[in-house]
This record gives structure tokens, C-alpha cells and sequence, in this order.
């Protein structure tokens, strides 16, 4: 019997009025195992009736008391990673290791909330005029929605949702259809640690209910992390509607890699970077550009190790890469190296027509690695989202570092070199949000921010760490004078007069 997903409203399963229901595979087998009910316009309507009544019990609840159910909270998820993991597994196909691995990436929110005290402290100044002081607090924005992508079930949310619920907001959450089960484990997570009902919502389906998020005159602010095109209608449709809004689009992340670097362990973390889960990550690496001729001997390298990667089934010994999202994925992910090879690229390694015993069905493409991309090649300047290395050449920094930045988005970019002064001005040079030296993949911890430069972030606050406090939380600005002070008003206070 197929399971059936419901939404979370109110502290408990919601199946409400569901539009239509939504079919969820596990893309290492092909096969359908549950359905995801998508939510109707009563539905959300329901949930943020219910978020609205909670936010305004919960702003009120001590910060004393709301960090002491995210530290419950953050014990919760790491006695139930286990269980998270197999979810991410099973609807998202990354190996095992990964999962875990992005839990703890995602926990490292939680970590941040624990301490959101400290990072709500306002600022005060006495005596700005005769008795007069003034001060300031941050306080919660009230219902803040989170859309999320498929390919961190886990970790995106939670670069939202701690930080919302721990600043005094209720949230809910619309999870990416594909990979709705994670949500549904947090939520009960968030039960268990206290959190009263009504904080954490989690409503299900696609674009529709997310256009209705858009325009919904109860929610104050969404977090959106997705692709640049959608990234685009959240942004527009979401302030047009008076909502506060970020979001974070998609990526082509570059490396450039100097002559003068140690090729061997570029070849090393650049394999990693980008064939890891299956190229599906917002900073994965699926673009080098090598300079001054050595981009032939790296794409060897980096081929020695993509080769060695066990591809398969994310829950089997050994695995280290799993299948991509969908049939259609692979379908567009195939076709993309297909165009580049008759546009001249050369295949140094080839992922196409995989196949894995006992998993026929399942939606594979191997490590790929295509050398010498023409620049106009869509799988040059598209995002793959896909196990694929496309490498560019060019003959001088100067040269590599036009490529990287005429490229529309900027979320991360790296360069490997053993040259500091050329670290350096990289650094300073290249238009991306975060920037990596001999690291691969520099998504920063949670307590500095998340995001990217032009198309790959619309808004102007990076996610979580201290820009994830002021998104979730409005200034106020408040300016005071006593005239008691004086005695005037106050017959009790009349010791304090000093004539
Ligand atoms: P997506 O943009 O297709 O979907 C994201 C969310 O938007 C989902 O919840 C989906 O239901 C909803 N949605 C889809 N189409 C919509 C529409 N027309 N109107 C309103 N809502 C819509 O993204 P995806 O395929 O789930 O995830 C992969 C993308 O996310 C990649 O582009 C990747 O780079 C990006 N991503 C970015 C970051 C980042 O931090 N910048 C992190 C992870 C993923």
C-alpha cells in the first residue's frame, strides 16, 4: 500500500483538503513508494490561522525558555539522524555518509539558536538629551514561510527555520515535493522538545501553493531557496504582496586552478566537489577553468579519481554517489554532455548509460568529466545539477578570472594555487558570495552567512548565522525619558529632589 504524506498544522498530521496528490520515488529504484498530499488554498489558510495565534503566545515566551527547547531540540536530532538519513536516501538517492553529513551541516543552525540570545542584544545610549535615553530591541517579523528545494531535505530548512523560531516568529514550512519525509520527522521533533503547537507548520505541493504563500496577506516574510527562475517569481510575487523576502537562486560555481598549484590534490577535492551527490548541491563544482596549459594533466588527474567512486544504491557498503533526482533529470543531465561532444568538447570520462545491478530503474548517470567546452555550450553555461566537470581553458589569470566573473551567477567560486598574492587578489576580484582558497567547496558555518552574488541570490540578506537574526527580526528604536527621575510627578520620589 502506497503511504500517504500528509502536511503538520497545529502540532499534529494534517490532511485537510488536498488538492490532488503527488507521486514520491525513490530515484534508485524508479518506484513510486509514497504520496504527497498538496495542499488547498483552506488548507494554508488553516495553517497560518493557526501559525498567527501561536506567534503572538510565543514571542512572549522567555528567551530563556525558547533557547532551552532548541538545545532539547538539537539532542533530538541527533539521537534521530538515523532516521533522517534513510529519509534523505530514500527520496533524495545521496549516499548515506552524505546524508549525515548534512544533517550535522544543517544542525550547526540549531547550534547558532541555542545562542541566539547573545545575537538579539540591542544597543542603548543614555543622556542622548537632558534625561532622555534611547535603546533598541529586534523583535520577531510574525509568520515567516520557508520554500524549499529537493536536494538538502534537511540542511535548507534547517538554515531557516531555527533561527525564525528562536527570534519569536512561527514558521511553515513548504518542503520540495520530491522530498517532503524529512519535514514531517522534524516537525514531530520539534513536538517532542516543547516547542508549543502552531510554531512549526509544514504544508505540502507545488507551485500553487507556493503562489498562494506569495500572495497571502498573513505571512510577513518568505525564505526561498530554489532555482534563479523561480528564485525570480518568488522575489517579485512576494514583495509586491508587501512581504519581506530572500531568496537564493541557483549556481555554475567556478574554480580556477594555476599552473603553480599541487595538481594532485586540486584533482583530489575537485572530483569531490564535483561529484558529490551526484553534482545536486548549490556549491557543487561543476566548472574549472585552467590556466597556462595544465588543464589536460588535471583532467587526467581528476579522472584517475572519478573513476574509483562507487556509484549506487545511497544505503549500500561503499557507496559514494548515488542517482540523480529524476527520469527527467537524467534525461536533460544526458543530453547536456551529448550537445557538448558535438559542439567538440572531448569526454575524458564518460557517465552516460550507467547502470547498477538490481537497480535498473533507477535514474543513474556516472562521474563525467568533459575537457575543452566551447563557452557558448549550454553545458558550460547552464547549471547541470548533475555529476558533470566541464573544463574551460585559459591562458593567463586575467583571462580565468573574466570567465568566472561573465558568468550571470556568483554563488561560490574557488582557486587553487600555492601563490598568497594571487589568493589574495582572486579573493578581492571574483564576484561570488563565497569564496574558497584550496577549498572546493566554501559554504561557511552557521555563524557567519549563506549566500550568493547576482542571479545565484535576489534580496539583499545572505541565509542564516547573523543576516538570518535581522531577516527574521524587525528594529525598533525606542527613546525614553523619566521625569519621575526629577521627583516632579512623584510624591514618593520626593527624597530623591537635590536643592
Ligand atoms: P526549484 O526552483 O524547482 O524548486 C524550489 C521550490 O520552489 C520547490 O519547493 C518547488 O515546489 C517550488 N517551485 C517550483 N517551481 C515553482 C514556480 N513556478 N512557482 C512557485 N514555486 C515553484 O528548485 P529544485 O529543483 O527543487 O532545487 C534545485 C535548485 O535549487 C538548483 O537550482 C540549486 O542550485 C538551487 N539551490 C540553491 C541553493 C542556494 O543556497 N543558493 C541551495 C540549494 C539548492
Amino acid at each position: 500500500m502506497t503511504i500517504t504524506i500528509p502536511h503538520w498544522i497545529n502540532g499534529a498530521p494534517y490532511e485537510g483538503s488536498p488538492t490532488h496528490r503527488i507521486p514520491v520515488e525513490n530515484p534508485a529504484t524508479g518506484q513510486v513508494e509514497a504520496e504527497l498530499l498538496a495542499a488547498s488554498d483552506q488548507d494554508l489558510d488553516h495553517a497560518v490561522a493557526v501559525a498567527r495565534a501561536a506567534q503572538k503566545k510565543w514571542a512572549k515566551v522567555s528567551l530563556a525558555k525558547r533557547t532551552a527547547i532548541m538545545f532539547k531540540m538539537r539532542e533530538l536530532v541527533l539521537a534521530n539522524q538515523d532516521e533522517l538519513a534513510r529519509s534523505i536516501v530514500a527520496e533524495h538517492g545521496k549516499d548515506y555518509n552524505d546524508a549525515i553529513g548534512e544533517i550535522q551541516r544543517g544542525r550547526e543552525t540549531l547550534d547558532f539558536a541555542c545562542g541566539i540570545n547573545a545575537a538579539m542584544k540591542g544597543e542603548y545610549s543614555y543622556d542622548i538629551s537632558s534625561g532622555v535615553d534611547i535603546h533598541t530591541v529586534r523583535q520577531a517579523v510574525g509568520v515567516v514561510a520557508g520554500v524549499c528545494p529537493f536536494n538538502f531535505p534537511v540542511m535548507v530548512p534547517m538554515w531557516m527555520h531555527p533561527i525564525a523560531i528562536a527570534t519569536g516568529n512561527a514558521f511553515i514550512l513548504k518542503p520540495a515535493s520530491p522530498t517532503p519525509t524529512a519535514s514531517m520527522i522534524i516537525a514531530r521533533l520539534y513536538k517532542e522538545a516543547g516547542l508549543p503547537d502552531g510554531v512549526f507548520n509544514v504544508v505540502a505541493g507545488d507551485r500553487e501553493v507556493v503562489s498562494s504563500i506569495l500572495d497571502h496577506p498573513g505571512i510577513d516574510a518568505v525564505s526561498f531557496v530554489g532555482s534563479t527562475p523561480v528564485a525570480r517569481i518568488v522575489q517579485e510575487r512576494g514583495t509586491t504582496s508587501g512581504k519581506r523576502v530572500q531568496a537564493l537562486g541557483g549556481a555554475n560555481n567556478h574554480a580556477i586552478v594555476m599552473p603553480d598549484s599541487d595538481l594532485e590534490f586540486a584533482a583530489q577535492h575537485i572530483a569531490a566537489a564535483a561529484f558529490g551527490a551526484a553534482g545536486e548541491r548549490c556549491m557543487a563544482l561543476p566548472v574549472v577553468v585552467a590556466v597556462g596549459g595544465c588543464g589536460e594533466k588535471l583532467a587526467e588527474l581528476v579522472k584517475q579519481s572519478g573513476e574509483k567512486i562507487k556509484v549506487g544504491n545511497g544505503l549500500d557498503e561503499g557507496v559514494q554517489m548515488g542517482p540523480v533526482i529524476s527520469k527527467k533529470a537524467q534525461q536533460r543531465i544526458v543530453g547536456l554532455i551529448d550537445d557538448a561532444e558535438q559542439r567538440g568538447a572531448r569526454v575524458v570520462l564518460d557517465g552516460r548509460g550507467l547502470e547498477v545491478d538490481g537497480h535498473e530503474d533507477g535514474f543513474w548517470v556516472g562521474p563525467t568529466i568533459l575537457d575543452d567546452v566551447p563557452l557558448d555550450a549550454p553545458a558550460y553555461h547552464q547549471e547541470i545539477f548533475g555529476p558533470v566537470l566541464t573544463i574551460v581553458h585559459a591562458d593567463t589569470y586575467a583571462d580565468a578570472i573574466k570567465i568566472v566573473n561573465d558568468s550571470p551567477f556568483g554563488n561560490g567560486s574557488a582557486i587553487f594555487t600555492n601563490d598568497g598574492g594571487v589568493a589574495r587578489r582572486f579573493t578581492l576580484d571574483v564576484e561570488a558570495g563565497m569564496v574558497g582558497v584550496n577549498v572546493p567547496i566554501p559554504t561557511p558555518v552557521a555563524y557567519y552567512s549563506f549566500g550568493g552574488w547576482k542571479d545565484s541570490l535576489l534580496g539583499d540578506l545572505h541565509i542564516h548565522g547573523p543576516e538570518g537574526v535581522l531577516f527574521n527580526t524587525r528594529l525598533k528604536a525606542i527613546t525614553s525619558r523619566w521625569p519621575s527621575e526629577r521627583g516632579t510627578y512623584s510624591a514618593t520620589m520626593s527624597f530623591m529632589r537635590e536643592e
